[in-house]
């Protein structure tokens, strides 16, 4: 039985997708081996690398002048691969601190380069973006990161920051995908696989090819930007079953109508859960009504203590991880694009039905 898994990460993936996979598990184009059985450089698995990255350029509709890496080590390896590949030694960088993510992002940074926090959303215990206006940017950075959604918070921006000549680098590991995006605005754009693309293991890095080559001495090999592009993003063995199944999950986003259908199919489940939380009177969300992520909502309970007996009870039901994130506590639901309407619907009931027994 599946249930409806609304983890923040690793998190649900498309009943279809899963099928496919299965289906050709042990005998992958009738090679008698399973994807993960065959060479990286091989015909066969060149040949889905390269439609997966085809894919994804149609569906984000990447202009011809960026790079598309497929890289292992995560996001966070990316919170030192951007610094070292963009900014020279004794360089600023500017940061924009709205949560979680950001902050580790930038500590990361400053292990290579000095770090301008251009903003920090302390002033209102980030729960809102600062306006733009109010950035304290140094010109002659590096470049301008920030952190489109915040996965922990449940803060996004409602805006993409006009950076002017400085390249804008963001960490879009929990909003790629969901909605189309204005790829010509970014320098680079990364995101770890496993919230809106594929399995963990995988990260999409983005990149503007004028960005290319840029790296400072010592960087290693498999983190240059440019020595990654040259090879394909097989200088090394890349995570090939990670990157086979994000094709899959490309082709699975194009056949459902693509990012035009995924944001309306979003704003509808964001909207359908943040309408009931405001109106029920037992649960609450913190955040900006303008700043509120579509991926993640995080709510509380009215009534203290209850949280576990909510987590317990909707498992029951099938709606599975609910618990927020260890170091905030109270409630969280991740809607990404692999969770349907009808999720969203079955948890709102059974928020309904909490509230009415424990209000
Ligand atoms: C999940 C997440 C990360 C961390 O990704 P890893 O792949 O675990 O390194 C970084 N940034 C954001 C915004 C995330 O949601």
């Amino acid at each position: 039985m599946r249930v409806y898994n609304f983890s923040a990460g690793p998190a649900m993936l498309p009943l279809p997708v899963l099928e496919r996979a299965r289906s050709e598990l042990t005998d992958w184009q009738g090679s008698g081996m399973s994807v993960m059985e065959v060479s990286h450089r091989g015909k066969a698995f060149v040949e889905t690398a390269r439609r997966a990255e085809a894919t994804l350029r149609e569906l984000l509709a990447v202009p011809a002048n960026y790079r598309v890496l497929f890289l292992a080590g995560g996001a966070t390896l990316q919170f030192s691969a951007i610094p070292m590949n963009l900014a020279p030694p004794g360089a600023t960088v500017d940061y924009v601190h709205t949560g979680a993510w950001s902050k580790k992002a930038l500590g990361e940074a400053g292990r290579y380069a000095r770090v301008n926090v251009a903003a920090d959303a302390k002033d209102s215990g980030y729960f809102a973006i600062p306006p733009e206006a109010s950035w304290r940017r140094d010109p002659s950075a590096a470049y301008l990161h920030y952190t489109p959604n915040e996965t922990i918070g449940g803060v996004e921006f409602p805006f993409i920051p006009d950076s002017g000549s400085v390249p804008l680098v963001a960490d879009c590991s929990s909003t790629i995908l969901s909605r189309p995006l204005d790829v010509a605005r970014f320098g680079l754009i990364y995101a770890g696989a496993q919230k809106n693309i594929g399995p963990s293991g995988l990260t999409l890095v983005i990149v503007r090819e004028d960005l290319l080559g840029r790296a400072r001495d010592g960087t290693p090999s498999v983190l240059d930007y440019r020595a990654v592009a040259a090879e394909g993003s097989m200088l090394n063995t890349p995570p090939t079953f990670a990157w086979y199944l994000a094709g899959l999950v490309f082709d699975w986003l194009k056949g459902e109508g693509g990012l035009a259908a995924m944001e309306r199919r979003n704003r509808e489940k964001a909207e359908t859960l943040y309408r009931y939380i405001d109106a029920s009177g037992f649960y609450s969300n913190p955040v900006a009504p303008a700043c509120r992520s579509w991926m993640n909502v995080p709510f509380r309970l009215a009534v203290a203590g209850l949280e576990q007996r909510f987590a317990e009870e909707a498992a029951r039901e099938g709606l599975t991880n609910l618990e927020g994130h260890r170091s905030v506590g109270g409630m969280r639901a991740s809607l990404y694009n692999a969770m349907p309407l009808e999720g969203v619907r079955a948890l709102v009931g059974f928020m309904s039905e909490f509230a009415r027994r424990n209000g």
